[in-house]
């Protein structure tokens, strides 16, 4: 029977031994009474925490993690699935103060409520809590047979600006392995599955690195950050936020009419409150644009609204333009402070 690539969707598949491949994105799979069945429930002292490899482990990850610690706050709230131990949870609370959730099925559990705040031993579809600013996930999603309906409940469990890093070993997990055989992995990973995945799954990759170290025989790990992809409708909210705001929220006048207009105001003009479009350009003074008329300065006129000087490429020429109209630069707000980052 042919079913389809758990991660790109595609029908184009084969066997591969006792695995299905993707001919389109490479990711290959089985399912769980393929491989020997786990009980994750009854395990427990799964790290040897005080060998040296399980310290280069954690260093690994704190490398990716620490640098994203500023941004976080003593309200943020840390979500890790697959917590083990705890053991980062603890040296990532050290560091910084939050509050740090775990989820670990095995009886691993019971070490790690030593270090961190809640730890729940069910699967994340049986968990409810108040939606997390980072969800963690390290080796978790090539045990799980779906991992498109996991990662839809970690969406779940994320907060609308919240991020994601998780990592799965890279195809085998090591460059002299052909394959993966290890009992309870389900998923050979490639860098297009894993992001055909999470891009189905409605997540937006921003950072993606290779050659992360879990283990000996696992030292080719990939590892990605992401975030929920956020609706065309609530970008446009909150381009027509920023333009208020920085514009005073008061009416005003866009003063260049050119192609950064059309690329970067157009497409929410109807939104905003402009009350004349301006250019310096004799030649356009009359003609329509977006149904108005464009029309020319005029210090009487227009004397109090705010401008938006309305080109990247000809900012310096709008704001001497301006300058020598008279208008002070208070009023004046440039495209670039709309957009900035
Ligand atoms: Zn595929």
């Amino acid at each position: 029977m042919t079913t389809a690539c758990p991660c790109c969707g595609g029908i184009e598949t084969e066997a591969a031994g006792a695995w299905s491949r993707c001919r389109g994105c490479g990711h290959r799979w089985r399912l769980p009474g393929e491989a020997a069945t786990v009980s994750y429930q009854r395990l427990i002292a799964r790290n040897d925490t005080t060998s040296p490899d399980f310290r280069r482990k954690l260093r690994d990850r704190l490398d990716t993690l620490e640098p994203l610690l500023p941004a976080v706050s003593t309200t943020c709230r840390v979500l890790e699935v697959g917590c083990a131990e705890g053991h980062l949870g603890e040296a990532l609370k050290a560091l910084c103060p939050m509050v740090y959730d775990g989820i670990e099925i095995s009886r691993d559990a019971e070490a790690a409520a030593t270090h961190l705040d809640t730890v729940y031993r069910q699967p994340a579809a049986e968990v409810q809590a108040p939606a997390y600013d980072w969800l963690l996930a390290f080796h978790v999603l090539e045990h799980i047979a779906d991992p498109a309906a996991e990662l839809s409940e970690w969406q779940r469990l994320l907060a609308s600006g919240g991020r994601m890093v998780l990592e799965v070993p890279h195809e085998s997990g090591h460059p002299l392995l052909a394959s993966d055989e290890h009992p309870e992995h389900l998923h050979q990973f490639t860098l297009p599955s894993l992001l055909c995945l999470l891009q189905r799954a409605g997540f937006a990759a921003e950072a993606i690195s290779g050659g992360h170290y879990e283990s000996a025989v696992y030292p080719d790990n990939i590892r990605v950050t992401a975030h929920r992809r956020e609706s065309a409708e609530s970008r446009q909210d909150r381009l027509v936020a920023r333009f208020n705001e920085k514009m005073g929220n008061r009416p005003f006048l866009v003063y260049g009419v050119g192609g950064d207009f059309r690329n970067y105001v157009l497409p929410v003009l109807d939104r905003l409150p402009v009350l004349e479009l301006l250019d310096s350009s004799a030649e356009k003074w009359g003609t329509h644009c977006a149904g108005r008329v464009i029309g020319q300065y005029n210090p009487t006129r227009h004397r109090n609204a705010p401008i938006l000087a309305c080109s990247i490429r000809f900012q310096a020429s709008i704001l001497e333009s301006l300058r020598k109209q008279g208008v002070p630069d208070d009023r004046i707000v440039t495209l670039e402070e709309i957009y900035g980052y």
